[in-house]
């Protein structure tokens, strides 16, 4: 097979170049180890910011985000402290004029595998050993074989590896020119899905001396709640009424006159948490985006974001170089990329070392102290207040 742009993986990242490039008559053919109903299957992230919004309705994709998602003005940061919790709404839109929309992944990869579809453009999926070639030379090339086990090669000008952080692009790129860096947090998030109306309009973070709680939801029926637990905590030992429990304890249920709604738990999943990322971003005529080159903590939000943020610079730089062949945005990519991933790679540590609590072992609760100090800060200062809402409801792409 021959075609342009071979991308490497049909998450996120990988679906939306697909489409960015297919409205710029750049062909291209996508390879998923996956079948599409286990992409579909998938739950993760749910939060997009405003840019990512913009940039999906500017390429057709934003009429049922508009009709079914959920537009948010901002979050409660909240934190208790002996019998006291308190609970402040932080305005993005009062701060920086900018929103969030509660959109799941699971609902924008159905929209893009639509768009996918219509444009009747190949998708191959439940591929195997997928293996790059050539990518440092003008003509790279990926090996794989089809779900019916025959082996097959296609030809490209370019290959996008959107696999994700444990697929294979990003170990296509050389050890002697890939740097690493890495943060290994001591917690993870227990994850829930729950059929039960939301119990906020908004999103809770929670600080709470048993550690974080996050209130969050995918619609108007089913809400998605998290809490800190320890990085290798076996899902078992979390009964239904036990994650019930904790999460009242340190949402605050019965404080201040609000109260949880609980319904049947319908998944539940434990989620580490690191953060990584892989330099550069471009290797010749290879190109990573999304979890292929970056990984964050959830708790910015930015995983998904970034992901988009990264594909829609691709396209460009893809597309002048393929069509008006023009190489200069094909060798900022890396660099360009980057200042956007570390901006959200700060505040996703940020927000993170602000929220979960860590083993006092130096005998004191230094740590809570500055939490509570920061936590305090950022709700009672415009600076404070204003910081976190830019980086939360997102910076343009190409910041
Ligand atoms: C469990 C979980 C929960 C998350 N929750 C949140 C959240 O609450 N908020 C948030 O902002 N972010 C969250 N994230 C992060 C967010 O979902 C990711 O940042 C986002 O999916 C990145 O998109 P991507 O397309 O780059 O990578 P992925 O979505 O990982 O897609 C990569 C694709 O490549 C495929 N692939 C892998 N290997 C190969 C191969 N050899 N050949 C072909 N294809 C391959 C994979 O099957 C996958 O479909 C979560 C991530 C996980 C794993």
């Amino acid at each position: 097979m021959r075609t342009r742009v071979v991308i490497v993986g049909a998450g996120p990242a990988g679906l939306l170049l697909s489409h960015l490039l297919d409205r710029a008559g750049v062909d291209s053919v996508l390879l998923e180890t996956r079948s599409p109903q286990y992409v579909l299957g998938r739950i993760r992230a749910g939060v997009l910011e405003s840019s990512s919004v913009d940039l999906l309705t500017e390429v057709g994709l934003g009429e049922r985000l508009a009709r079914e998602g959920d537009e948010h003005r901002g979050i409660y940061l909240q934190w208790t402290e002996g019998q006291d919790t308190e609970r402040h709404h932080l305005d993005f839109v009062d701060h920086v004029g900018r929103s969030v929309w509660v959109y799941g992944q699971t609902e924008l990869t159905k929209d893009l595998m639509a768009a996918r579809e219509a444009a009747g453009r190949q998708a191959h999926y439940e591929v195997a050993d997928v293996a790059l070639h050539d990518v440092a030379s003008e003509r790279p090339s990926v090996t794989f074989t089809d779900r019916n086990g025959r082996r097959q090669r296609v030809e490209a000008d370019a290959v996008a590896g959107c696999d994700g952080f444990h697929g294979p692009s990003r170990a296509a790129v050389p050890t002697s020119v890939r740097r690493t860096w890495e943060r290994v947090y001591p917690y993870a998030w227990l994850g829930v899905l729950a059929d039960v109306a939301p119990s906020t309009d908004e999103l809770v973070y929670a600080w709470h001396p048993e550690g974080f709680a996050l209130h969050s939801m995918r619609s108007a029926t089913v809400s998605r709640l998290y809490l800190q637990v320890a990085p290798d905590e076996d899902v078992a030992q979390w009964s239904d009424d036990r994650v019930w429990d904790a999460l009242a304890t340190r949402l605050g249920h019965g404080r201040n006159g609000w109260s949880l709604e609980q319904g049947p738990i319908t998944e539940k999943s434990v989620l580490p948490m690191r953060s990584h990322v892989a330099t550069p971003m471009r290797h010749g005529r290879l190109f990573l985006a999304g979890d292929a080159a970056h990984i964050v903590p959830p708790t910015g939000a930015k995983g998904l974001n970034l992901a988009i943020a990264d594909v829609a610079l691709l396209a460009r730089a893809l597309t002048a170089l393929l069509v008006d062949g023009s190489p200069a945005l094909v060798g900022s990519y890396s660099e360009d990329a980057l200042r956007r991933v570390w901006r959200c790679t700060h505040f996703s540590w940020w927000m993170t070392t602000m929220l979960h609590t860590v083993p006092a072992d130096r005998g004191d609760d230094f740590d809570a102290r500055l939490q509570l100090s920061q936590l305090r800060w950022v709700t009672s200062s415009h600076a404070g207040a204003a910081g976190l809402a830019e980086n939360y409801a997102g910076l343009p792409i190409g910041f």
